[in-house]
């Protein structure tokens, strides 16, 4: 199955760039009806297709070996409420998980191209892993956005394809890392606030408050 060659080669990509350790994070891939998923605590970094489980839109399992992700409920739960989501990516990249600790949001106002693609990145939160409640928490929190952080957990993105949330995973982990390496430095600078109103005005960038 195409989709799950796909699905197995970016749980190793996150894998191999550092995004994901040991047993963290998941993946998963709509196919009308049917949702293509990651299973629950094995290292997706040595993953293959046979390991890829497949569910309806309850999360009730049709295909697979194993179980679906623990976290199952959140990817259900946005794909009800996304119907242009066709891809979601969690995951524990360490910068992006130390600003989750540090109960910071990402600003949408520090790197151009953070600014276009993910804009400001809230960080929702805590809620207690797998369950409904963070499912609910993290759907409402990308109703309107594409990137969000789990206070004390990780990064979630959606996309309407698996390369699209990849490169929203990617960019939101180098802009972590960027910021806490301006912070080391003595702080950031932001963007001035004229050139943020070229980006509200050709980007379509929504800004909050
Ligand atoms: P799963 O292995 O069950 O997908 O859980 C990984 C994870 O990151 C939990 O938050
Ligand atoms: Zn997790």
């Amino acid at each position: 199955m195409e989709t799950a060659t796909k699905l197995v080669e970016i749980a190793k990509r996150l894998y191999d760039r550092n995004m994901n350790a040991a047993l963290g994070g998941n993946v998963s891939i709509r196919l009308g009806d049917e949702i293509a998923i990651t299973p629950a605590g094995i290292n997706k970094g040595f993953m293959t297709e046979d390991d890829v489980v497949v569910v309806d839109m309850e999360g009730n399992k049709l295909r697979g070996n194993g179980s679906p992700s623990s976290e199952g409920k959140m990817h259900y739960e946005i794909y009800k409420a996304r119907p242009d989501v066709n891809a979601i990516i969690h995951a524990h990249p360490p910068f992006a998980v130390g600003f989750a600790l540090a109960h910071r949001e990402i600003p949408d106002d520090v790197l151009p191209e953070a600014t276009i693609v993910l804009g400001n990145v809230p960080c929702l939160p805590y809620m207690t892993p797998s369950t409904i409640e963070l499912a609910c928490e993290v759907a409402e929190g990308l109703a309107q956005r594409n990137a969000v952080l789990m206070a004390n957990h990780g990064a979630i993105v959606v996309g309407r394809g698996l390369e699209e949330a990849y490169n929203r995973m990617e960019l939101l982990e180098q802009t972590c890392m960027s910021v806490a390496y301006a912070l080391v430095l003595g702080g950031v600078h932001h963007i001035p606030p004229a050139e943020m109103e070229f980006f509200v005005d050709n980007f379509g960038l929504k800004r909050e408050g």
